[in-house]
């Protein structure tokens, strides 16, 4: 059984007290109820400064740690860039990469997101590949097809053992900090879809292990129908994991 993994991406928001805080209310309300074989895991994404405060919070919690991007190269000249050997060194475990925020404000392409996803596994760190169409795209009709577009893109080179080690992520891009989401059939076609693409590519033992997150406009009035669906393993939150009461709720969706 797939466990599922309830994501935190704060993004460019809180400064380190704020981080901290938030980090010690998450474990105080989660750690012990992880810990009582929930079949849940659940992982916060600061942004990169703010890494080294969490990781001293999160010492011997059930909570991981991630980050919200890296660069591919493993140190060099490349100012303002963070090395996946530098994540590892901080604690890291998890890094998103391929973000839409990363696609579309910071033009980052597929095959900059494949070295990226290669760097991390490389490197031990588990990556969330996220992928997702525009609402042009949706609207004309092309959603799966660019979603696994940047599937095989994102994914190219890496062999079935790699993609075991992959966590995807569908957050249509229109639903991203927007306040509406994908409706959970929606959302089911596409990560039935991805699912089916993953069998092909991997092998169904591959495909039958790999997690598919749900992102956008994720909140404690939506998540439970999601998280019903077959193929949705979680989700990836950025809003409403600002708030620990939002995000606790979120992380025990589905229940009771
Ligand atoms: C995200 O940042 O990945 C995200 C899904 O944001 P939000 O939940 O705010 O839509």
């Amino acid at each position: 059984m797939r466990k599922k993994l309830f994501a935190a991406n704060w993004k460019m928001h809180l400064l380190p007290e704020q981080a901290r805080a938030l980090t010690s209310r998450l474990m105080a309300a989660l750690d012990q109820w992880l810990g009582q074989e929930r079949e849940r895991e659940v992982m916060v994404a600061p942004a990169a400064i703010l890494i080294p405060a969490v990781a001293q919070v999160l010492q011997h919690s059930a909570l991981y740690l991630g980050a919200q991007n890296m660069h591919f190269e493993d140190q060099g000249a490349f100012t303002g860039e963070i090395s996946p050997p530098m994540l590892q060194a901080c604690g890291v475990q998890f890094v998103i990469l391929g973000h839409s925020e990363r696609r579309h404000l910071f033009h980052e392409d597929d095959e900059i997101i494949n070295r990226k996803l290669k760097a991390a596994l490389r490197h031990n760190l588990r990556p969330i590949l996220c992928l997702g169409e525009t609402l042009d795209q949706r609207d004309s009709g092309r959603t799966t097809e660019v979603l696994l577009s940047q599937f095989e893109a994102g994914l190219e080179g890496l062999s079935p053992g790699d993609i075991a080690r992959v966590t995807l992520a569908y957050e249509p891009v229109w639903a991203i900090g927007t306040g509406r989401n994908a409706s959970p059939e929606q959302a089911q076609i596409e990560h039935g879809a991805l699912r089916a693409a993953l069998s092909d590519r991997a092998g169904k033992k591959v495909a039958d292990a790999v997690r598919i997150l749900y992102g956008g406009s994720v909140t404690p009035d939506n998540v439970d129908s999601l998280i019903v669906k077959p193929d949705i393993d979680g989700a990836l939150v950025g809003g409403a994991s600002l708030r620990a009461e939002s995000f606790v709720r979120i992380v025990r969706a589905g229940l009771g």
